[in-house]
């Protein structure tokens, strides 16, 4: 029992330092990449580093509980030996990941989208206007509790290599953080309107505009579903847009 719960609080501490660490390098770049682009937001962002902070804990008892499962009682298909699956399966599993995380966040968030829904589990989110890199955990307890049970509860049934885990881990953190912070980060050819991958200048879309753009790493079921926006208009603009400001109006609503 002490092992479990020493667990859990390893997890928190590991996710708030994650948390504090990311948002934190992604804001003070957002501070020489687009300077004043927080100015005014100081109250919201203490919010959102309470919510965030929160998030953290409930993401911990729950990573807490399967680490020490997987240590001390062989719970999980987590493996280690590189050699335990034939290597083409080594990306195979973070792919998968992805794209059931994917899945899940797409249908609850269109749920949470709902007005009684969206009333207790989803506004605490939507309470950032605009998000900033420190919004990526910004999420009531119950939503935070809806998003803290997709990992756990795929390291039970889809077979992953620790490594390959660490890598879905960082992605979701990476992509949770840059796509609030208010700029775009990547290439044209990975966020522009005719990509499948969600990135900054999509779901700032969604923040501006609530009815459309659910996803979150993919945008396969937002364009099966008839709910892509395409992205901002203008793009939320990219690292070497700033200071050229070429005005560019491409997007499909
Ligand atoms: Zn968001
Ligand atoms: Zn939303």
């Amino acid at each position: 029992m002490t092992a479990a719960l020493l667990s859990m609080l390893a997890m928190t501490a590991i996710v708030a330092l994650r948390y504090l660490a990311t948002s934190g390098a992604f804001a003070f770049a957002t501070g020489k990449v687009r300077p004043g682009l927080y100015r005014g937001l100081g109250p919201q962002i203490r919010r959102e580093i309470g919510w965030s902070l929160a998030s953290a804990a409930i993401y911990g008892v729950s990573a807490g509980i399967v680490a020490w499962g997987w240590a001390e009682r062989g719970w999980t298909q987590i493996y280690t030996g590189w050699t335990a699956y034939p290597l083409w399966y080594l990306p195979l599993a973070p792919l998968l990941y992805l794209l059931a995380h994917d899945t899940w966040f797409y249908w609850t968030h269109r749920l949470f989208h709902r007005p009684w829904w969206f009333a207790r589990v989803h506004a605490v989110h939507h309470a950032s206007r605009p998000p900033t890199a420190w919004s990526a955990m910004s999420f009531s307890p119950l939503e935070a509790l809806s998003g803290a049970l997709v990992i756990p509860a795929l390291v039970f049934a889809i077979p992953i290599h620790a490594a390959m885990l660490l890598a879905v881990l960082a992605i979701m953190t990476l992509m949770g953080v840059t796509n609030h912070m208010g700029w775009e980060l990547f290439p044209r050819a990975l966020a522009g309107p005719r990509s499948w991958l969600i990135t900054a200048s999509h779901h700032q879309l969604h923040h501006d505009r609530y009815a459309r753009n659910f996803g979150l790493y993919f945008r396969l079921w937002d364009r099966v579903c008839g709910t892509d926006g395409g992205i901002a208009v203008p793009p939320a603009p990219r690292r070497t847009d700033v200071r050229q400001n070429d005005g560019q109006t491409s997007g499909s609503i």
